[in-house]
C-alpha cells in the first residue's frame, strides 16, 4: 500500500481562487518526494488540504489508504506531522519541553515524557528543555517544532518550506538531519538545492502538476526548471559552465556528494586527454 495517494485533486478558495487542479500524486513508504513550485503554486495548500484543514475538495486523498473525509480527518491527522512554515504558528507551550510533549499529550499516547525526550535528543534540542520557546533563535524553534512532530511519531513527515529562515549553519544541519532521517516525506519548497539533497524524487508544481522524476532527470531537461520559475540547484549550475567552456563533463551533478565523485572523473579524464599515452 502507498503512503500517500492523490487522485485528479482540485481545490478552491472561499472567494474562488483556484489553488490546485487536478493533482494526482502517490508517494511510497519511507519515500522523500519534494513539490517545487514558485509562490502562489499550491505547495503550501496542498500539505494544509493533505493534513485535513482544507474542504471541500474534489478528488481522492488516502492516507496509508485511509481516505480522507470529514468524518477521517482526525484518524488521518494521527498519521501525519504537519511543520508549518512559521514556528511561530506552531510552537505556543512556555517551555520546549512542555510544547514538545503537547502532541503526544493530546493525543493519549502511552509514555509521553519518554517520547518527548527522544524527540528532543534526535533534534538537539533537549539542552533546551527548560527554556521557553519564543526566546529562541528562529532556528532553534523550527527544530523544537519538528521535535513537538517527532514526539507524535507520525507515518508521513509533511514539511512546508523546512529551510526558509534558517541562517546557513542552521539550514545545512537541517538538510542533513532529513536526510539521514528514515520516513517518508512530502517536502514543499522553492530551495532546489534542499530539495536536491533530501528528496529521492520531485513534482513540479505550479496549480497543476508540470513534471516529476529524481532532480538529475528535471535537470537534464533544458530549461524545464527555469520555465516553472525556478532556479537549478546551484552546484548543477556551475558544472553547466564547466562543460560550456570545454571540459568533459559527462553528466551534471546535483548534490554535493555527487559533484565530488563527477569533479574527480572529469579531473582523470582531462589528465587522459591532454597525455594520451599515460
Ligand atoms: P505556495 O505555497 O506554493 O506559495 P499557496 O498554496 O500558498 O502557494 O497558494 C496557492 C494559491 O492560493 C495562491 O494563488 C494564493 O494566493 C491562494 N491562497 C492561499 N491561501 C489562501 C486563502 N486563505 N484564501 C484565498 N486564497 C488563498
Amino acid at each position: 500500500m502507498r503512503a500517500l495517494e492523490i487522485k485528479s485533486l482540485t481545490f478552491s478558495y472561499d472567494d474562488g481562487t483556484l489553488a490546485l487542479k487536478d493533482l494526482s500524486l502517490s508517494v511510497d513508504q519511507g519515500e522523500k518526494v519534494a513539490i517545487v513550485g514558485p509562490n502562489g503554486a499550491g505547495k503550501s495548500t496542498l500539505l494544509h488540504l493533505i493534513a485535513g484543514f482544507r474542504t471541500p475538495f474534489q478528488g481522492d486523498v488516502l492516507v496509508d489508504g485511509l481516505r480522507l473525509e470529514l468524518s477521517t480527518a482526525d484518524d488521518v491527522r494521527k498519521r501525519l506531522g504537519l511543520l508549518f512554515q512559521d514556528p511561530d504558528d506552531q510552537v505556543f507551550m512556555p517551555t520546549v519541553e512542555e510544547d514538545v510533549a503537547f502532541g503526544p499529550r493530546n493525543l493519549k499516547l502511552d509514555d509521553v515524557e519518554g517520547r518527548a525526550m527522544k524527540a528532543m535528543r534526535s533534534t538537539g534540542t533537549d539542552r533546551l528543555a527548560k527554556r521557553r520557546p519564543h526566546r529562541l533563535s528562529y532556528g532553534m524553534k523550527k527544530r523544537v517544532a519538528i521535535a513537538g512532530i517527532l514526539a507524535m511519531d507520525p507515518e508521513i513527515l509533511l514539511l512546508d518550506e523546512p529551510t526558509s529562515g534558517l541562517d546557513p549553519k542552521s539550514r545545512a544541519e537541517l538538510i542533513s538531519f532529513l536526510k539521514g532521517m528514515k520516513r517518508t516525506m512530502l517536502i514543499a519548497t522553492h530551495d532546489l538545492d534542499a530539495a536536491a539533497e533530501i528528496a529521492d524524487r520531485l513534482v513540479i508544481l505550479n496549480i497543476s502538476p508540470v513534471a516529476e522524476g529524481t532532480m538529475k532527470e528535471l535537470v537534464s531537461k533544458k530549461g524545464l526548471l527555469e520555465g516553472a520559475g525556478l532556479e537549478i540547484p546551484q552546484i548543477a549550475k556551475l558544472f553547466e559552465s564547466i562543460r560550456d567552456i570545454g571540459y568533459s563533463v559527462e553528466w551534471v551533478p546535483v548534490t554535493l556528494d555527487q559533484a565530488a565523485a563527477e569533479f574527480q572523473r572529469t579531473v582523470e579524464r582531462e589528465r587522459r586527454r591532454d597525455r594520451p599515452n599515460r
